[in-house]
């Protein structure tokens, strides 16, 4: 992914925090899709090969449905990831003619690797926008070192979600 698509992803999810006055750390995620106009189900149906999937379900309603067998931050990120895929490649409050176009009956499935990474990398702008993200990280050097499972608890994310943002601000090697 490039910068330019990184800096827009970045800018987009903060933009959003703001617009839906959705409050950092995030501690219920279905009470910010519900804001939006959506619903998120669990079904244990779904498709092995999917944690997630999402679906317009109205002119300004959608449907995210997760699979119940992954751990609860696994769900919050599953959640926010198809919300990266929302607004970022359906068009949701960014392009009415996209938006438009999606077909409400049939699950879209995003196919390409580089949709999955930028939804990825959306999710984690969503759940740890950068400043709160700095701000916390600050407060967590111990002995010269980040406390990474702090900053990932502040964020209710895992250790792993939470090094990542770090490397990919720039704030962690
Ligand atoms: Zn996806």
């Amino acid at each position: 992914m490039d910068s330019t698509t990184q800096r827009y992803i970045d800018n987009l999810a903060e933009a959003i925090v703001k617009a839906y006055d959705i409050t950092i750390p995030i501690h219920d995620i279905d009470a910010v899709v519900q804001k939006m106009g959506g619903v998120v189900k669990e079904q244990k149906g779904l498709d092995d090969l999917y944690d997630g999937t999402i679906c317009k379900t109205g002119r300004d309603s959608f449907s995210i449905v997760i699979s119940p067998f992954q751990s609860q931050k696994r769900k919050v990120f599953t959640v926010a990831h198809e919300l990266g895929h929302l607004f970022l490649h359906m068009g949701f409050q960014i392009d009415p003619v996209v938006w438009e176009n999606q077909d409400d009956t049939v699950y879209r499935r995003f196919g390409s690797s580089e949709q999955e990474y930028q939804a990825n990398e959306f999710a984690a702008a969503l759940l740890m926008p950068r400043k709160e993200y700095v701000k916390v990280l600050k407060n967590n050097v111990r002995n010269g070192r980040v406390d990474i499972s702090a900053v990932a608890s502040y964020f209710h994310v895992s250790n792993a979600a939470a090094g990542n943002r770090g490397r990919f601000l720039g704030y962690l090697i």
